[in-house]
């Protein structure tokens, strides 16, 4: 592959002996001789062999979902007010963890940025990195990033779980740490679908040792999803895909409307 930036790959650090890795051809190679091959599409695969010969993270099956369903634009005012809210804090350098197939980590380098993002799922990388050839993707254990303490200006983390110990480690001092989390009223129409007597979400504030909230912000709108591939595919993308009973399944495949609200909070954190 062409490496179009000298910057490409600058960042990331050996997982195995934590030296610096330096593009050499088609792989990254640090000076004890560890050697990661870049893929042809472009990510790098961080991970050590999966001993029982499983793939980790998310499935080709789900992965795919996710992408067609927010290709479709139903989560783009999120992206919009996340992109407002980084522009604002003029970061050099952003890990995206848990980046998925890079629908929110393509859009992230436009104010200029150098953006990795990192997934455990390699089916989702090889979709982002596919899409957004300025941004570096690795395969990564999310509480091992591969990167040097004090790298990152910013650390986005949207619906994944937190490691603020890791997270605070590789942000630089008076770094910022943006987590997206669902709002309490996020998918209700759906969940009205799936279950009898459906809850509202928590909205609990993550209780941080490392980071103090400077911000918060709402995202929350209603969708109307006129198809039901759209809808299943939405359904797969939540928790409720695995914890929810036949019938309530089998009420949302008759479906070929669904109105929902959704709704975010993000809340933008700086390392103390
Ligand atoms: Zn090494």
């Amino acid at each position: 592959m062409d490496i179009i930036s000298s910057k490409k790959f600058n960042y990331i650090v050996c997982p195995k002996c934590r030296k610096k890795l330096s593009v050499s051809g088609n792989t990254l190679k640090c000076a004890d001789g560890h050697s990661f091959d870049i893929a042809s599409c472009g990510y790098v695969n961080l991970l050590p062999p999966h001993k029982t010969g499983d793939v980790p993270g998310d499935s080709k099956e789900m992965v795919r979902a996710r992408r067609d369903f927010l290709s479709k634009g139903y989560y783009k005012p999120l992206a919009d007010k996340l992109y407002e809210i980084i522009k604002g804090y003029k970061p050099e350098i952003i890990a995206d963890i848990g980046c998925g197939e890079g629908y929110y980590t393509s859009g992230m380098g436009a104010f200029g940025a150098h953006v990795m993002g990192f997934d455990i799922s390699k089916y989702a990388l090889m979709y982002a990195a596919k899409r957004d050839k300025a941004s570096d993707y690795c395969t990564a254990n999310l509480h091992d990033i591969p990167l040097a303490d004090n790298t990152a200006d910013m650390a986005v983390c949207c619906f994944c779980a937190h490691d603020e110990h890791e997270f605070a480690r590789i942000l630089k001092e008076n770094g910022k740490l943006i987590t997206v989390l669902p709002a309490k009223r996020h998918l209700f129409g759906l969940k009205e679908i799936l279950y009898d007597k459906p809850y509202e979400n928590t909205e609990e504030n993550e209780a941080m040792e490392y980071f103090c909230l400077v911000e918060e912000d709402r995202v929350e709108y209603t969708v109307d999803i006129d198809c039901t591939d759209d809808i299943m595919n939405l359904f797969s993308m939540t928790p409720y895909f695995w914890k929810t009973s036949k019938d309530g399944v089998d009420r949302l495949k008759a479906m070929s409307h669904l109105n929902t609200e959704l709704g975010f909070v993000i809340r933008t954190y700086v390392k103390r």
